[in-house]
């Protein structure tokens, strides 16, 4: 198979679902998903698809210093990932900094160093599932107070219902730094058929089988429900929940690979009128 299909492009990746989100409305501006001639013409999408999303979370406040990185396979080179240079606050990464690293946390292209430890939880999801073509992760407030919790999201409103029976906990192992090398492949094992995932006592990751953006666009929602259970439980009240089938249903319809990544148009319109020099 040739490496260029491990990206999927569209018309693949359009969900007949989000026919719910423009009924007989053809003819109007709504975001097309892109198509390309050549493999480097995909590339510079997805490099400039990983620098808006770095942009993206800084204006949500998801730095830490350094922790934090986001990786997007390579369309020509599966076993490569373009990803965040280390010690470069998200709001200043752009295209030109932009590094290229293999499974081993090398780097191949760029003059930045790695966040080496960090990146080998990254690779080691993308080496066991080379469906999965980008992750996201960093270290947030409310996502890594949560996690400290050690139990899943509740469908506590339609928005949390994109997460229903669609992360997973992982309970152990976590807490300190060195062990982020060592759970690498504890985490690729949690990442079956799911696109988040909850690392105890460490924050947040999310997966995406479709692009950068739904990865980075469910890490923020990821995030925001994190904030809002964590407000929730804080009352003392018990929330009342959104049934499981409902949750099913609303997890089906709103938070599908293809609507996360059409949430994330509207940040990339933002960012690309805000901070054009994102692309240099
Ligand atoms: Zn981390």
């Amino acid at each position: 198979m040739s490496a260029v299909l491990n990206q999927p492009t569209a018309p693949e990746l359009v969900d007949e679902r989000v026919s719910i989100y423009q009924p007989e409305q053809s003819g109007l501006v709504f975001p097309a998903l892109p198509s390309f001639t050549n493999v480097a013409q995909q590339r510079q999408h997805l490099k400039e698809r990983l620098v808006a999303a770095c942009r993206a979370f800084a204006l949500q406040g998801f730095d830490y210093g350094f922790a934090g990185h986001l990786t997007v396979r390579d369309p020509e080179n599966p076993g490569l990932y373009w990803t965040n240079p280390m010690a470069v606050h998200f709001s200043q990464v752009k295209v030109s900094n932009l590094i290229l690293a293999d499974h081993g946390g090398r780097v191949v292209e760029g003059r930045h160093a790695i966040n080496r430890a960090g990146f080998v939880l990254h690779a080691a999801v993308h080496e066991q599932h080379p469906d999965i073509v980008a992750m996201c992760h960093a270290h947030t407030v409310h996502g890594v107070a949560f996690a400290s919790l050690g139990k899943k999201l509740e469908p506590i409103t339609q928005d949390a219902c994109a997460f229903f029976e669609d992360h997973v906990v992982i309970g152990d192992e976590a807490g300190q730094v060195s062990v982020e090398v060592q759970a690498g492949h504890k985490i690729a094992n949690a990442f079956r058929g799911v696109k988040a995932a909850i690392h105890q006592n460490h924050g947040l990751i999310t997966a995406s089988r479709h692009s950068i953006e739904a990865a980075a666009f469910w890490f923020i929602a990821l995030e925001r429900c994190c904030q809002q259970q964590l407000m929730i439980d804080a009352t003392g009240i018990v929330p009342r929940l959104v049934p499981p089938e409902r949750a099913r249903y609303s997890r089906e319809h709103v938070g599908s690979e293809y609507i996360g990544w059409l949430h994330f148009q509207a940040i990339w319109a933002q960012l690309l009128e805000t901070q054009p020099d994102m692309l240099d």
